[in-house]
């Protein structure tokens, strides 16, 4: 178990990404052709969250065609959501493929807006022999132009499919004890079928190949594609990548543990090892207890404390350049709350009045702030992102939450 030191906030989101991207190649190079290499938790039921990751701002963790036809043997690598049935469905029901068949899919289901191969647009559509909601590029030039984007959003496509990564909320992990398909995640599967995905028992309606093993039979091929059988290399999930691993407290932390615990747990029986854990975090106290309380397992710090405080393998300050300044402030006879709420008193009216200076004498204001030839406007949005600092509050534990966009 590895946690983020409190200085690597920023390079937290990108490592965050890096290591399931890693442990995707890694895999294959060892002889993983399929499965679940990566699943990654975030703590919040977070509607907007897996639109977000997929969209814009995270790397997509899908090589292109071309990389694939470069010598990578198995599955495309591919992305899963495995979060709350309000955001996605978690299964096709009855209802919902005759409406779908229909009228098509309900644009709320979309989750990925850029193509992740080229950043065209994308639409979504509906499989009906596969039950599935895929999106496709709408790009004709795209590499992947023809094929479905290997995105899957419902629980039952992952536990078909088995996302290379699977980007999940907290509480979906209590499915272990609730949908014997969860445990497909790790491996206990009898067959992956070409067409239709990974299957254990009759769990795979759709696939005949499924349905002709339980009657012993052992077909090779079904619908055109072909069908394999145990034993897979090493199926189970390499990795379990905790974002925000500090949330992982009080009470969530509590009944979160006994999750935790039961996944690894639930692994050992399935004969596999028990998954790394990789705990990104910017703002943890007292790391080696909390991941101790949860896992049950010791952990080390990444990036390691330099020699000194500025000074470490990984980073140093630009002396050339300062994005941001800290301040601690140490209230003498107060406790922190007051301190606190006095210090954004003063900023408070140290704002106001830059404020009515720079609307009532601009002059004065870019002298007074040595804003140079800044006209008025230009004074005011530069005012602009200084008050966001009014944002930052404190909290029932001390000052370190508040506004992220600061
Ligand atoms: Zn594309
Ligand atoms: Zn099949």
């Amino acid at each position: 178990m590895i946690s983020y030191g409190s200085q690597q906030a920023a390079a937290k989101q990108k490592h965050s990404w890096d290591n399931p991207l890693a442990g995707a190649f890694f895999d294959r190079l060892r002889g993983k052709r399929f499965g679940n290499t990566a699943y990654v938790r975030f703590p919040l039921r977070l509607p907007y969250l897996p639109a977000a990751a997929a969209s814009r701002r995270t790397p997509s963790p899908l090589p292109t065609p071309s990389e694939k036809e470069n010598g990578l043997k198995g599955a495309r690598f591919s992305i899963g959501y495995l979060v709350g049935g309000t955001v996605t469905p978690n299964s096709i029901s009855p209802e919902l493929h005759t409406r779908f068949s229909k009228q098509g899919i309900d644009q709320k289901y979309q989750r990925i807006f850029k193509c992740p191969y080229c950043e065209g647009p994308v639409s979504v559509s509906y499989d009906q022999a596969l039950h599935l909601i895929q999106h496709h590029c709408q790009s004709t030039r795209c590499a992947a132009a023809g094929e479905r984007l290997p995105v899957y959003i419902t629980d039952q496509d992952i536990y078909r499919f088995l996302p290379t990564v699977i980007v999940s909320t907290v509480d979906k992990l209590a499915l272990l004890g609730q949908n014997h398909r969860f445990s497909n995640l790790f491996g206990r599967i009898d067959l992956i079928c070409g067409k239709h995905g990974a299957s254990f028992g009759k769990s795979n309606e759709l696939c005949d190949a499924a349905t002709a093993v339980s009657r012993g039979e052992h077909p090779l091929s079904c619908s055109g594609a072909p069908v394999y059988y145990r034993p897979f290399h090493d199926l189970a999930p390499a990795v379990l990548v905790q974002d925000e691993l500090h949330l992982l407290n009080e009470e969530l932390g509590t009944f979160d543990s006994h999750y935790e615990t039961g996944a690894m747990a639930l692994l050992k029986s399935l004969g596999a090892k028990s998954w790394k854990i990789i705990g990104a975090t910017a703002t943890i106290q007292d790391f080696e207890r909390q991941a101790w309380e949860l896992y049950l397992r010791g952990s080390r710090q990444f990036p390691a404390h330099g020699p000194d405080a500025e000074e470490s393998f990984y980073y140093c300050p630009a002396t050339e350049k300062i994005g941001r300044i800290f301040l601690g402030i140490l209230g003498v006879g107060r406790k922190h709350t007051p301190a606190v709420t006095k210090a954004l008193s003063i900023f408070y009216h140290e704002i106001q009045k830059a404020r009515e200076l720079i609307a009532n004498d601009p002059v004065a204001a870019a002298a007074a702030y040595g804003t140079g030839p800044l006209n008025s406007q230009e004074q005011r949005n530069l005012l602009f992102p200084v008050r966001i600092g009014l944002d930052v509050r404190p909290d029932a534990k001390g000052l370190r939450s508040g506004s992220r966009g600061d």
